[in-house]
C-alpha cells in the first residue's frame, strides 16, 4: 500500500547494417570499397526528475523501445546513430532486475542507469579490404539491441495528509480523488493503516495523498489509533483539514485536531493548511453556497466527495500549495 511498482520492458535500438559499396568514378571501372559502418543504436536511461512524483505513467505504457540505428552507405558516410531514450523516474526509485536483484537506487535529480545499451553498428565493407582483398564483397549486420525487463519500486511519501475527526470523511475523499480503495464505514475507526492514494490532475502534474486515520483527542497519549500516523503527517508538505459540514460544529471538529497536531509536534502548526468542509450533499441546496461562513471557517472550501462538487478545485488547490519542485529541475514548467 505504501509502495508504488511498476514493471517495464526496455529495449534499446539496434545497430544498422554496415553497407556494401563501391566507389565510382569516371574512367575507373571498379574502385576501392567504400562503404560505411552502422549507426550505432540508441540506449534507454532512466534518469531522476524531481518533477516525477510517481510511477504511474509506467504502469499505463510498460514498454519502451529507443530508436535504431541508421545503415551506413557509400562515400565511407557512417549511419546515424539512434537517439538514447530518457525516461524519467521520481526521485527514490529502485530498480530490479526480474529475479528481484537490486540494480540501481536512484536517489538525487539526475541520477542515471543505463537500462539497455544499444547496440553496435555493422562494419561498412570499406573495413574489410586487405592487401589481399581489395574488393570485399562484405559488410557487418548491426548488434541486436539489448533488451530487458526490469520492475521499479518507490516508496512513496505523501505529499498531502488528510486529517480530521474519524467520519469526517477522509477515506471518501481519497477514494474520490485517487484510485486508492481504502476501506469507508460509518464505523469511527475504519482505517487502520494510512492509505496512500495518486491524485492525478493531469499528465504533469500528480501527486502522492494520504488518508491519515482515527486522530482522536487522546492521539498523542498513545491511544487511539493516531500516533504511528501521526508521523506519516510529519512528512506531509501540505495537510487538508476536514471537516464533517453536517456536524454540529465543523469548526469546533477542527480545534480538535487542531489541538492534537500541536500536542504531537508543534511544526506540524507550521505546514501549508488547505481547509474542506465536506459532505456539502447532506445540506439544503440554498445552504451550500454559504456554508463555510455559518459554519465560522470563512476561508474554507465546500466540497462532495459523493457528488464531486469542489473536487477539482479542491485538487488544484493543494497542487498549489505543494512545496516547489528543486529550481534547477523547473526548466519547462
Ligand atoms: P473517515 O473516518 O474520515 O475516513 O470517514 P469515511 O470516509 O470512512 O466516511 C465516513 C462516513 O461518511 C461514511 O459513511 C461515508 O459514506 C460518509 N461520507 C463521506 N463523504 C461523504 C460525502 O461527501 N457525502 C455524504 N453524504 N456522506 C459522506
Ligand atoms: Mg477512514
Amino acid at each position: 500500500m505504501l509502495i508504488d511498482h511498476a514493471k517495464v520492458k526496455a529495449i534499446a535500438g539496434n545497430g544498422g547494417r554496415g553497407c556494401i559499396s563501391f566507389r565510382r568514378e569516371k574512367y575507373v571501372p571498379k574502385g576501392g570499397p567504400d562503404g560505411g559502418d552502422g549507426g550505432t543504436g540508441g540506449s534507454v536511461i532512466l534518469e531522476v526528475d524531481a518533477r516525477i512524483r510517481t510511477l504511474l505513467d509506467f504502469r499505463e505504457r510498460p514498454r519502451y523501445r529507443a530508436n535504431s540505428g541508421d545503415a551506413g552507405s557509400g562515400n565511407n558516410r557512417t549511419g546515424k546513430n539512434g537517439a538514447d531514450l530518457v525516461l524519467r523516474v521520481p526521485p527514490g526509485t529502485v530498480v530490479y532486475d526480474e529475479h528481484g536483484a537490486v540494480l540501481a537506487d536512484l536517489v538525487a535529480p539526475g541520477d542515471r542507469y543505463l537500462a539497455a545499451t544499444g547496440g553496435r553498428g555493422g562494419r561498412g565493407n570499406a573495413r574489410f579490404a586487405t592487401s589481399t582483398n581489395q574488393a570485399p564483397r562484405r559488410a557487418d549486420d548491426g548488434v541486436p539491441g539489448e533488451e530487458r525487463a526490469l520492475a521499479l519500486e518507490l516508496k512513496l511519501i505523501a505529499d498531502v495528509g488528510f486529517v480530521g475527526l474519524p467520519n469526517a470523511g477522509k477515506s471518501t475523499l481519497l477514494a474520490r480523488v485517487s484510485r486508492a480503495r481504502p476501506k469507508i464505514d460509518s464505523y469511527p475507526f475504519t482505517t487502520l493503516e494510512p492509505n496512500l492514494g495518486i491524485v492525478v490532475l493531469d499528465a504533469e502534474r500528480q501527486f502522492v495523498a494520504c488518508d491519515v486515520p482515527g486522530l482522536i483527542e487522546d492521539a498523542h497519549a498513545g491511544r487511539g489509533l493516531g500516533l504511528q500516523f501521526l508521523r506519516h503527517v510529519e512528512r506531509c508538505s501540505v495537510l487538508l483539514f476536514l471537516a464533517d459540514v453536517s456536524s454540529e460544529s465543523p469548526a469546533a471538529d477542527l480545534a480538535v485536531v487542531e489541538r492534537e497536531l500541536a500536542l504531537h509536534d508543534a511544526g506540524l502548526a507550521d505546514k501549508p493548511r488547505v481547509i474542506a468542509l465536506t459532505k456539502a450533499d447532506l445540506l439544503p441546496p440554498e445552504e451550500r453556497a454559504d456554508a463555510a461562513r455559518t459554519s465560522g471557517i470563512p476561508g474554507a472550501l465546500v466540497i462532495s466527495a459523493h457528488t464531486g462538487a469542489g473536487i477539482d478545485e479542491l485538487k488544484e488547490i493543494l497542487w498549489a500549495r505543494m512545496a516547489p519542485v528543486p529550481a534547477e529541475s523547473e526548466h519547462d514548467g
